[in-house]
């Protein structure tokens, strides 16, 4: 079970942005990136062409939190990061939701909101499970990166599909296996 609200949006919002940004195939366009806006949540009318580089070398940025096995790197990443990333605290209560904390003014343009809400999710995903709720997927051959917000934090794949194609892969390998001979 996936906890709600903007914690986990902002998480889910790096993640999307890092698969666009770094996997090879992947659609990184500025269409492509103003969808993905969208769908975590963000204003993507103003992310011009300047703005969708910020935003794919952001991408970029933040892959090594999830590649890293070393808990020394990750912090001294999301360290470095803040350092660079411009924050100012703003409550917002807008459309009608509930009271919420945002990392940047309103008045921010959108990747420098985009970069405070990100890193400062990740920063309490690390600060709460250390490296125990980010990697790089299991499936062979994939290279997605996944976060997992969920309570039991098991996660090891980006998406069903790849856990399914996993673990067939794995039953028939058994099932031919000597074992069964
Ligand atoms: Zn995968």
């Amino acid at each position: 079970m996936h906890d709600s609200g903007y914690r986990s949006q902002g998480v889910a919002a790096a993640v999307a942005l890092v698969n666009a940004a770094t996997v090879p195939g992947a659609d990184a366009s500025d269409e492509a990136l103003r969808a993905l806006l969208r769908a975590h949540g963000f204003r993507w009318s103003e992310l011009d062409e300047a703005g969708a580089r910020r935003l794919r070398a952001w991408g970029r940025n933040l892959r090594p939190l999830f590649e890293t096995g070393e808990l020394r790197e990750a912090v001294d990443l999301l360290n470095r990061l803040m350092l660079r990333t411009p924050m100012h605290p703003h409550l917002s209560a807008h459309d009608g939701e509930p009271l919420h904390l945002h990392f940047a003014p309103p008045s921010a343009r959108l990747p420098d909101r985009f970069r405070a809400t990100t890193l400062m999710r990740l920063a309490e995903l690390l600060a709460e499970h250390g490296l125990t709720r980010t990697g790089v997927c299991a499936a062979g051959g994939c290279g997605r990166v996944y976060a997992d917000t969920s309570r039991g934090g098991r996660r090891r794949f980006c998406s069903a599909s790849c856990a399914n194609r996993t673990n067939v892969a794995a039953f028939r390998s058994r099932r031919a296996g000597p074992g069964d001979i």
